[in-house]
């Protein structure tokens, strides 16, 4: 509308209203000073931010484990454990951590929160963390193959509780059990073909029916390692899911944080460019495609390439490594031997190879003219520095460069065209 004098200008904003309030997009559903407030309360004061937990137990059980979950995920950096342990991270409730090999307390002072928890006196909420597969306990007749704590039987006889018992005596009452590692969500390399113990997964072990006391199956957080960040970030949102804050975590089909696990590996590798373009490393050290190598990362559900091992730091092909595919519950069986090139690599390599001796030559005649400045092409004084470029250019550089231009430009308008 164009402006004149007679316009209704200044009268258009008197007696206008507000639109009715609404929290666009705010999944939180708390205002920014809620949030300052929650982040800066003191210890111990009501949850600013409402929901029904202040504090949450945490109950780490560790079965048929190296322990290398429990080192993974103190390197956590996003958020990091402190944060959880400290409760500084805004609505998620400070995290009482019952951990073997963390915990301050031994002996019975150790017990005595689980056997509450267990018995259903604890008076507070609590998860359950279970690091390691599961032997088949129930099999055995004499023994145990790991075990937390003591207890005395009827006939005065010491029993080593097992950590499999512990959970199932623990796994009703939970507010959510979560497994950590590929042992504790697939069956891992204690569970490969031709083992002794029967071993299993925290899934297997509870049954499918299994829920928790919220209504969660078991949530699955995959890796041999895992990645840290991917199970202390999963904690957070469940938390904050649990305390009414936070949306749902949405979980794959396989109870894995989609959001982690829903892309392959290769989709976020440094080296996708070479497998894309049929270049593949022919020893380790090499800085190509590894898959030729024994590399499983087109199909195996993991996002180290992006996130790295430690604060986005590390992580397997990143450093040099080929992955192996041991975020999968068909790990190890259905990946070994390792280092050898997967079966598919037959089909998808060598269309690789193909499309790439194509692509790759047209990719350099591009790289070489985008390579030289627009001033050096008409004629002008070359490159400063001396760096000893070759800025001739043939007739077959002229030519290419022509129709090149003549697509790039095809279908523009206006200065885009003129700039060229
Ligand atoms: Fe894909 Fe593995 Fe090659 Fe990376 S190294 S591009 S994950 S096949």
């Amino acid at each position: 509308m164009a402006l004149t004098e007679t316009s209704a200008h200044p009268t258009r904003y008197e007696g206008l209203t507000a639109p009715p309030y609404a929290q666009t997009g705010n999944i939180a559903g708390a205002t920014a000073e809620e949030w300052v407030r929650a982040a800066i309360k003191p210890r111990g004061a009501p949850s600013l931010m409402g929901g029904p937990f202040e504090r949450v137990h945490v109950f780490w059980l560790a079965g048929m484990s190296c322990d290398g979950c429990s080192i993974a995920v103190l390197g956590a950096t996003a958020p990091a454990v402190e944060s959880l342990l400290t409760g500084t991270i805004p609505g998620v409730p400070l995290l009482l951590l019952h951990h073997t090999a963390l915990q301050v307390e031994a002996g019975e002072a150790y017990m005595e929160p689980m056997r509450k928890a267990a018995e259903g006196t604890l008076g507070e909420a609590y998860v359950v963390v279970y690091e390691g597969s599961i032997a088949n306990e129930d099999k055995l007749e004499a023994g145990y193959w790991s075990a937390i704590g003591e207890e005395v039987s009827a006939s005065g006889e010491k029993v080593q509780v097992p950590s499999a018992i512990w959970l199932r005596r623990l796994a009703p009452k939970a507010a959510a059990v979560m497994a950590i590692g590929t042992c504790a969500t697939w069956g891992g390399v204690p569970a490969a073909i031709n083992n002794a113990t029967g071993s299993m997964s925290v899934g297997d072990w509870l049954g499918p029916q299994y829920r928790s006391a919220l209504g969660l199956p078991v949530v699955n957080i995959p890796g041999c390692a895992p990645i840290g960040d991917n199970f202390t970030e999963t904690v957070a949102v469940t938390l904050l899911f649990l305390q009414g804050i936070g949306p749902a975590p949405e979980l794959d089909e396989l109870g894995r944080p989609a959001w982690l696990f829903g892309e392959t590996v290769h989709r976020g590798c440094t080296r996708a460019g070479y497998y894309e373009e049929g270049t593949f490393a022919k020893k380790f050290g090499d800085k190509e495609c590894l898959v030729e190598l024994g590399c499983w990362g087109p199909v195996v559900q993991c996002n180290i390439t992006s996130r790295g091992a430690i604060n986005h730091m590390g992580g397997c092909m990143n450093v040099g490594g080929s992955c192996i595919g041991c975020t999968m519950p068909g790990f190890p069986d259905k990946f070994t031997p390792f280092y050898k090139a997967p079966p598919g690599l037959l089909v998808s390599g060598t269309g690789s190879k193909l499309l790439g001796s194509f692509v790759r030559p047209l990719r350099l005649i591009t790289q070489r003219k985008l390579n030289r400045e627009v001033r050096w092409d008409r004629g002008g004084n070359g490159m400063p520095g001396g760096w000893g470029a070759d800025l001739s250019t043939s007739t077959f550089d002229r030519v290419t460069d022509k129709f090149y231009d003549f697509l790039r430009h095809r279908g523009a308008h206006g200065t885009t065209k003129k700039a060229g």
